[in-house]
């Protein structure tokens, strides 16, 4: 075993370093840096800086630019609280003598004004700078105290890594100094000679160097060119992505799974349980599902279709062949929720037919999930729901003949892989709402044939959907109103930034208080988030479901495929920190039967751009339109959503930008694959071995999770 550059048995070992062995990392950094998910010195070198300060020469206020992210040394000149509307925000304002900049900070507690009742001399302040009515502003910014010891940085171009909860940004920088210096010389070159020349690829110690510590500054956001050590690092990211999926694309064509026959008489007595016949679309989906069970070779399938369109029934019809023919079938959901929901909604199927259903997800009560599991080991359980419980060591399937993941954007590339292993090679349908532009879909879904639902169940009317200023939050109350003495259902969404979760929440629980005091004093409602116990959840959704409850204050918790047919109303507060696809998935709760359906969007202040983007919604209800446009805004990572970025298991690359070097990527794995199936030739052990270390890790999240 060798890379190409070194022999050294500690050249191997390098990424499995814990980060204990780097000097100066003690237990008590150690702890905060695992909590970040940094566990190895091979973390710490992938955990790339999210852009660089110039602090060349040391810039003063009045030569910074609103927008930037920028860095200054200041003196505090006052600092107050100041109530803004329903909440407390505290100012500091900071001045160099050159300029006056005011930091807020919205979110705060006593650790945040006892540090300024204490600061004396000067604070170094990095953000984003913005002006407000004319003046500086920056808004939670990070704050340094100048005076303890700056001589690290000292000027120059200094990396700014995402904040690191109990580790100081200082302290952090040190540490990524001391890993450039003492441990890229050991980092073993992966990429083969002849794919770094044909490619123009730096080597990766240079450029792992270079992205840490630049000696220019990268201007890559202006000219929209990456520095030549980060584009090595995206090449490299998207080379092993396409290698999973080309070699996992090949390795099912050469597995043999159970070809299923279909039982017309018994899908004539399910047809008969449905309460409506399938649309057009869903017909020809089910069709190109039946062929591919008849096969020998596994299934391997996505089916695309916009909210509300019924992929569930789809997954039902499909789960009942196999089960006609004597196999089990799983249906994975992203959330106890949606799990529930789908027990609940297809019992009424299930139990006319004999069908024996059983719900596993990680919550229920040990001696249920115990029930759960012996019969699904016993084969006694033929329809299995559940959440990621389900893809847990001990959860062994009788015959297991086909698995359906539901909502698919909420797993990673690698989950639904393991999946697959799960029990000889059963067939598998993903399902997703997350309409995936064409470009994406080939790195994303490389290993899947995709079907397409296209058309919605007769008789919807699209929602109307209207973005109004918070100060007019008034008309969405009448109309709230109307809509509950109609007998409707209605969602008030409130979304959760994770930094500040708990102050969130808060501001959740007093709204709802609020709403049910003085707003809708008669309106059975309750509220919903994701911290909440799974059963008082449950029970929560389903009072809301069998409509003893009309309104749900929610956080983003009932996001995806939740279907309460006479909830007509949807209202989202904040909608500018959703993507638009994300605002997309949360309007498809309504509209869901031929009742007229709204979504109003409240945005409070946010510049026109926001304005302009949030008007899409307004204009479109057409999920693959409002996808590109998502994308050609902000960029895939946003494109279903901060929370749910996971899907393409992505941290570099963007696959808009990176379109280029996504095909250069693609095309070095197809030749590497042809040339050398299966990585025995030396020049190629790295790549294996970093292959073995990503499903080993792939293999641990499926543990833990
Ligand atoms: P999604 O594709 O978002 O998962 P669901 O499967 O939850 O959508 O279906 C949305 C709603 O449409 C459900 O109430 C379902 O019963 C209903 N539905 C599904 N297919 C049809 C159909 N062919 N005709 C009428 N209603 C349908
Ligand atoms: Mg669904």
């Amino acid at each position: 075993m060798a890379g190409q550059n070194l022999n050294s048995p500690a050249a191997d070992s390098l990424p499995l370093q814990p980060v204990e062995v780097v000097k100066g990392v003690g237990p008590r950094l150690a702890r905060h840096l695992k909590a970040k998910g940094l566990i190895t010195v091979e973390d710490l070198l992938f955990n790339l800086p999210l852009g660089y300060l110039d602090q060349r020469g040391g810039l003063q206020i009045s030569r910074l630019r609103p927008g930037d992210y920028v860095s200054f040394v200041a003196t505090v000149l006052g600092a107050r609280e100041v109530q803004y509307r329903r909440r407390k925000i505290y100012e500091v304002i900071l001045s160099d003598g050159t300029g006056v900049v005011t930091a807020k900070w919205f979110h705060y507690g006593r650790w945040l004004t006892q540090r300024f009742q204490r600061i004396k001399g000067s604070l170094r302040v990095s953000g984003t700078l913005r002006v407000f009515a004319g003046k500086l502003e920056i808004h939670h910014p990070e704050i340094e105290e100048e005076d303890a010891g700056t001589e690290e940085d000292g000027g120059g171009i200094v990396p700014r890594y995402s904040p690191i909860p109990g580790v100081a940004p200082r302290a952090y920088r040190r540490i990524m100094r001391e890993v450039v210096d003492s441990f890229v010389p050991q980092v073993v070159e992966t990429l083969p000679d002849a794919v770094r020349q044909y490619f123009k690829l730096l080597d990766l110690q240079t450029a792992l160097r270079q992205v840490h510590f630049p000696k220019e500054f990268p201007e890559a956001e202006e000219n929209k060119q990456l520095s030549p050590g980060l584009r090595r690092l995206i090449f490299e990211e998207l080379f092993f992505l396409e290698l999973l999926i080309i070699r996992s694309r090949e390795e099912l064509a050469r597995e043999t799974g159970h070809p299923m026959v279909l039982d017309r008489d018994f899908l004539g007595r399910v047809g008969k349980l449905l309460p409506f016949s399938l649309t057009k679309a869903q017909k020809r989906v089910m069709r190109e599902i039946a062929a591919d069970l008849g096969q020998k070779r596994p299934m391997n399938r996505l089916i695309q279709g916009d909210v509300g369109c019924g992929k569930t029934i789809v997954a039902l019809l499909s789960a009942l062949i196999v089960i006609s023919n004597g196999f089990q079938a799983a249906v994975m959901a992203p959330t106890e929720i949606l799990a529930h929901q789908h027990f609940v909604n297809l019992k009424p199927f299930a139990e006319p037919l004999g069908v024996d259903l059983v719900l596993l997800t990680s919550k229920l009560k040990s001696k249920e999930k115990q029930n759960s599991r012996e019969a699904i080991a016993s084969g006694e359980a033929r329809l299995v729901i559940g959440t990621h419980a389900l893809i847990q060591k001990h959860v062994t399937f009788k015959r297991l003949g086909l698995v359906t993941i539901d909502e698919q954007h909420r797993f990673g590339v690698l989950q639904r892989l393991a999946l697959r292993h799960k029990g000889g090679s059963p067939h598998v349908l993903v399902m997703t709402a997350t309409p995936i532009p064409r470009t994406l879909a080939m790195t994303v879904y490389g290993d899947l044939d995709v079907s397409v639902i296209d058309e919605l169940p007769p008789g919807r009317t699209p929602v109307e959907t209207q973005v109004i200023d918070a100060r007019q939050r008034k008309k969405a109350y009448e109309l709230l109103r109307q809509e509950f003495t109609r007998g409707r259902q209605a969602y008030i969404i409130y979304p959760l930034v994770e930094e500040s979760e708990k102050s969130d929440l808060k501001d959740v629980t007093t709204m709802t208080e609020h709403l049910q005091k003085k707003i809708f004093p008669n309106t059975p409602m309750a509220m919903l988030h994701g911290r909440m116990a799974a059963e008082e959840k449950k029970k929560i959704m389903t009072a809301f479901a069998s409509k003893k409850l009309q309104l749900l204050v929610a956080t983003t918790v009932i996001e995806v495929g939740i279907d309460v047919p006479e909830a007509t109303v949807m209202v989202v507060e904040h909608p500018e920190r959703f993507g638009l696809s994300q605002l997309h998935q949360l309007r498809g709760r309504v509209g869901r039967s031929s009742h007229r359906s709204y979504c109003l969007l409240i945005h409070e202040g946010g510049g026109r751009e926001t304005r302009q983007r949030l008007a899409i919604m307004e204009q479109s209800n057409d999920g693959f339109r409002i996808a590109e446009e998502d994308l050609r805004i902000r960029g895939p990572g946003d494109l279903i959503g901060v929370h749910q970025a996971g899907f393409i298991d992505l941290k570099l690359a963007n696959l808009v930008r990176d379109a280029d070097t996504l095909a250069a990527a693609r095309k070095a794995a197809l030749t590497l694959i042809k040339k050398d199936p299966e990585l025995t030739k030396p020049a190629h052990a790295a790549i294996k071995a970093k292959i073995q270390r990503q499903s080993l890790q792939a293999a641990e999240l499926l543990k833990t999770s």
